[in-house]
């Protein structure tokens, strides 16, 4: 089909499509209802109350009462925004090679002229607290100004336990700042910016907040902003000063995404509605049944600690010779379901299931069943019945209401 401005499609697939990559995750139709009006003038007094609101709203999501920031912008420029307003040219920071996105948020910080020390890891754990704790004990100098710590590495579906973290930095006293990548993690795993004393938590709106991509945030903490002010690192767009005086009547330093803050009200609005307990135990039991599904088809689970298996995904390895992304082609071409790709290292290897944001039993049957007749079309080994295994887990644990 070719249409009026020249793009070609396939056709219309009947039927939703089931978008199961670990994010963007699905955005609700009551989120999209949300953003469908006019975009009205930021400066003015409509505005002001949806700033103030979303502004305020978004601190119940961190946990926290300190200030968190609202950039138009994806993940990656909190990232940045993170870096630039703490740091000064040349300070050492400590960061941990959980997978593919502590790579990128690495490579940023050595490009911004940080000096970073990456803790070595497999890919198939979390960041280790007490390797953390190790090196920050080894620096009596305190060359080391800040830890960063991938939350949940989208990558490989592993999970880091920061609060650990937290108790191995406290154990040695050391004054570095702890900083946190929660952009997978925010709204779907329990998370607390104020009870972990995180510095600066970073985080996106394409993924437990159920948003279109656009959106990211630095939740902050007194020691952060007090950094901010000695810190040398060029910024200007990123700067939270600029933000902090301006959303201090709810109006930011310049053109807000409007419309993408409608959606943020909704988000929190159904996030508050649900109950952020019931949100976490929600994600923690779709992501169990994913674990009895992948075990019925006797496939490895890329995450190698129970302890640190992902609330929003879970990474399938592959068996030898069989490649994901031709898996992953079957389930799109033929079931209209979208499985993540692995990333880096793990590129082909693995794939992804997504099961976060909004998100519930029968759209994850609906996903494990399309992954299970991808494995028999592509006659990837495997043992049939995984599916019904997820099943079986998702009605023992049902509550009957
Ligand atoms: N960090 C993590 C854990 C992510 O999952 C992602 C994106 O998926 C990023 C950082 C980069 O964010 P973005 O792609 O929104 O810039």
């Amino acid at each position: 089909m070719k249409l009026s401005n020249g793009l070609a499609l396939n056709g219309h697939p009947s039927g939703r499509h089931f978008l199961q990559i670990p994010g963007p995750s699905n955005v609700p139709d009551r989120i999209l209802r949300a953003m469908d009006y006019p975009t009205i003038d930021h400066r003015g007094p409509e505005f002001q109350k949806l700033g103030r609101a979303v502004l305020a709203g978004i601190k119940d999501i961190f946990q926290t009462r300190s200030p968190v920031v609202i950039y138009p912008a994806s993940g990656t420029g909190a990232w940045e925004a993170a870096l630039v307003n703490t740091l000064s040219p040349g300070d050492a920071v400590l960061m941990c090679e959980t997978g593919h996105f502590a790579g990128l948020w690495k490579r940023m910080a050595e490009r911004l002229g940080l000096a970073v020390d990456f803790l070595q890891g497999d890919w198939r754990h979390g960041a280790d607290p007490v390797a953390i704790g190790e090196r920050l004990a080894a620096d009596r100098q305190h060359r080391y100004k800040a830890v960063c710590v991938v939350h949940n590495e989208t990558a490989t579906g592993v999970t880091s336990r920061v609060a650990q973290i937290r108790q191995a930095i406290d154990r040695t006293a050391h004054p570095a700042l702890l900083m946190v990548d929660t952009i997978s993690s925010l709204a779907s795993i329990d998370y607390r910016h104020d009870e972990w004393r995180v510095d600066v938590s970073v985080s996106g709106s394409q993924k437990g907040l159920m948003l279109p991509p656009g959106l990211s945030f630095n939740a902050l903490s007194d020691k952060a902003l007090a950094a901010a002010r000695s810190a040398r690192l060029p910024r200007s767009y990123w700067d939270w000063e600029d933000m902090i005086a301006a959303n201090a009547n709810g109006f930011f330093p310049s053109t807000p995404a409007t419309n993408l803050l409608y959606g943020l009200y909704e988000a929190i609005a159904m996030l508050q509605e649900e109950g952020l307990p019931n949100v976490f135990a929600r994600h923690q039991r779709l992501a169990a049944a994913t674990r009895e599904a992948v075990r019925g088809w006797g496939l490895e689970i890329l995450c190698a600690n129970s302890e640190e298996y992902s609330p929003v995904l879970t990474a399938v390895l592959m068996p030898q010779g069989h490649g994901a992304d031709a898996l992953r082609k079957v389930a799109l071409q033929n079931f209209n379901l979208s499985l993540g790709q692995g990333l880096g290292k793990v590129a082909d290897k693995v794939f992804r299931i997504g099961h976060l944001g909004d998100f519930n039993e029968l759209m994850l049957m609906g996903t494990l069943c399309g992954v299970e007749m991808a494995l028999a079309v592509s006659r990837v080994p495997h043992r049939p019945g995984g599916a019904q295994a997820a099943m079986a887990h998702l009605a023992a644990t049902a509550t009957a209401r």
